[in-house]
């Protein structure tokens, strides 16, 4: 484990035995782009120290275009080959979309249904994903309603209904086996608890998010603003998450 993976913030530490064991990571995300956004830096630590790194984008993306006359069939495909590109940056081994329609998700049981099929069959130990708890941020910021929706299904897929058989029991009749998610960890926080140092990839997460050229057609601005956005006091950069142990 390098020294950059000691979490700074309020004094908690992301220690060694949060690795220990631990052999693949999911990130859930409501669209492309967002997950490179929250968490990049901290798959791409991941990914160098071993783990098996898969990334669920739930939705489409269909809507993300500011142009009204977008064909969106190909702002689709387009977004998510720009997620198999950012993912190599990464050291992201998979990525698969969900493909729910942009702007319009749900925290149903079709979603959850969705979720908990990928957390049996990929078995993650730690999952990534948005905070549903964040409405609103500081005096300026929205938070998407499918960032909300996503985060809120997926903690509903992590605890109870992918470690019990009685939920989706059709699934485990298919041949896949309940599992536990040991560690979430939520982006777009109010409630950061840990922070990681992400100095050494930060490279890697800028050219992540320069994958995204539908997103951020302006590179120059991009990482001029990444640079503000993840850089700490001390000149290091961060990523901030809420960090949940579950079966500590
Ligand atoms: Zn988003």
């Amino acid at each position: 484990m390098p020294s950059n993976l000691i979490g700074l913030y309020d004094g908690l530490k992301l220690s060694t035995a949060d690795l220990d064991g631990s052999n693949r990571g999911m990130v859930i995300s409501a669209h492309p782009d967002d997950g490179d956004l929250g968490a990049g830096g901290t798959v791409a630590l991941l990914a160098q120290n071993g783990l098996s790194i898969r990334h669920i984008v739930v939705t489409d993306g269909r809507k993300g275009s500011p142009d009204p006359d977008t064909d969106q069939k190909l702002l689709v495909q387009n977004r998510l080959a720009e997620q198999k590109a950012a993912a190599k940056h990464l050291g992201v081994e998979s990525v698969r979309s969900l493909s729910f329609p942009d702007g319009e998700l749900k925290a149903d049981r079709t979603l959850l249904e969705a979720l908990v099929r990928e957390i049996r069959e990929f078995k993650p130990e730690i999952v990534f994903t948005h905070d549903p708890e964040s409405v609103t941020s500081g005096s300026g910021w929205i938070h998407h309603n499918d960032h909300r929706a996503t985060g809120s299904a997926v903690i509903d897929a992590v605890y109870p209904a992918a470690r019990d058989p009685l939920n989706f029991p059709d699934q485990i009749r298919d041949g896949l086996e309940v599992h536990n998610v040991q560690t979430l960890y939520l982006w777009d926080t109010n409630k950061a608890n840990i922070n990681v140092d992400i100095s050494e990839v930060f490279e890697q997460k800028l050219l992540a998010l320069l994958s995204h050229h539908s997103q951020f057609p302006n590179s120059a601005r991009l990482v001029n603003n990444s640079r503000i956005q993840w850089q700490d006091v001390d000149g290091r950069y961060r990523e901030e998450f809420r960090k949940l142990d579950l079966w500590a």
